[in-house]
């Protein structure tokens, strides 16, 4: 962002902070310009060659993630603005909207954090679920997936038993014991600081917090007691955690070897604490259809001229029509440079380039 803004500021481009676009404005032929609300001002800002769309995705916004993303709750870890701005500017101009699942995310709420406008300020528990001496699982007190690598624990958590018409891992709590409060960071809570009561539940031994949480104690014992084997081979044979290099990076601890991602749960008390469901973190999938140059596409499949797309705006196709997950930053500055140069009158030949050299 510093680069981008730096950038703008050289060449005297203006920035206009805390404006709201409400509607894109057209001449019957493309897209000229919007219309702006500031501090109850109206503004009309004219666009030579083209508007860029690039207010991110709908996660905010509760009957958007529900009927595109099928998430029931809005806990979200993006800001309050992020509410699907872009499908209400793009739409009555004919903009193409894809449907792709989203992801679910798991997170949790330190009581007392807060964002904007009050609304709770919900953190990604992925950082912490792959920290040794911390294990998952799901009501029946069974483990159920790798907790140091999101694209299986996420998978994971949607998954459905058509049997029985439940969700079988969820809910879900992130179970761990005294080593890991001492060791290492939980959200904002530094490694020793007293865990919230409201966050979490604790007990002395693994029979007392499984009670408490209403799951099977014998279960969980078992289910500690095969993990802590886990940890002294350094192998985890059921969902070979810590064989990801990405999770070993992003939610080990490199001093533990072989495995950076598994530490035995030994030392009371132990603390139980529930994963909630975020509607997002940044990555939804669902959003316009664009062409190779960010072009928004029509539902007649021909690019809406002088309209891009760029960023979680964009449906994330580039996996095909299927979960998307994480790399938003980097999808999101080739969007800026392909709308850029194409408005320009300087369209890139990336694709056809990247076409040839693979020989397609
Ligand atoms: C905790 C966390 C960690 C993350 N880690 C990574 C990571 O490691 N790597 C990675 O690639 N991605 C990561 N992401 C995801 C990444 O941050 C987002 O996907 C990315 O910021 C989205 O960029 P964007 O430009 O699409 O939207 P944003 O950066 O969200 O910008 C959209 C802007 O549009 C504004 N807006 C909305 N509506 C309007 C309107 N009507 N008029 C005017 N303005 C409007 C919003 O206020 C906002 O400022 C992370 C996200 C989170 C929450």
């Amino acid at each position: 962002m510093g680069y981008l803004v730096k950038g703008a500021l050289d060449r005297e481009i203006p920035l206009h902070t805390n404006v709201n676009v409400e509607e894109l404005i057209g001449d019957g032929e493309r897209v000229i310009g919007v219309r702006a609300t500031r501090d109850g001002e109206t503004l009309y800002i004219k666009a030579n060659r083209g508007v860029v769309l690039a207010v991110s995705s709908y996660e905010r916004n509760a009957s958007y993630a529900k009927t595109l993303g099928h998430q029931l709750k809005v806990e979200s870890m993006v800001m309050p603005s992020i509410n699907g701005a872009h499908l209400r500017l793009a739409g009555p101009v004919g903009g193409r909207v894809a449907r792709v699942p989203d992801v679910t995310l798991l997170g949790f709420h330190v009581p007392g954090e807060e964002q904007e406008n009050g609304v709770p300020l919900w953190r990604g528990a992925l950082p912490f679920l792959g920290l040794p001496h911390t294990i998952v699982v799901n009501r029946a007190g069974k483990r159920f997936a790798n907790e140091g690598f999101y694209r299986y624990i996420y998978y994971a958590t949607d998954i459905i038993d058509g049997n029985t018409q439940t969700h079988p891992n969820y809910p879900c709590w992130a179970i761990l014991d005294q080593q890991a409060r001492d060791k290492y960071p939980f959200g904002s809570l530094m490694p020793g600081q007293p865990m919230p009561e409201a966050l979490r539940v604790s007990a002395d031994s693994l029979e007392q917090l499984a009670e408490k949480i209403g799951v099977d104690a014998a279960a969980l014992g078992g289910t500690v007691e095969r993990f802590n084997g886990f940890c002294e081979t350094g192998v985890d044979e059921d969902f070979h955690r810590g064989t990801h290099p990405w999770g070993a990076l992003m939610c080990g601890d490199q001093s533990r070897q072989p495995n950076a991602n598994l530490g035995p749960l030994e030392r009371g008390p132990f603390y139980a604490i529930p994963l909630h469901r975020l509607a997002g973190g940044g990555i939804a999938a669902s959003g316009l259809v664009a062409d190779q140059h960010c072009q928004v596409m029509g539902w007649n499949d021909e690019p809406i001229a002088g309209l891009y797309v760029a960023g979680n705006s964009q449906a994330c196709l580039d996996n095909g029509a299927f979960m998307q997950s994480g790399i938003t930053n980097a999808r999101g500055l080739t969007h800026g440079y392909l709308a850029g140069r194409n408005a320009a009158g300087k369209p890139s030949d990336l694709l056809q380039q990247a076409i040839q050299r693979l020989g397609l």
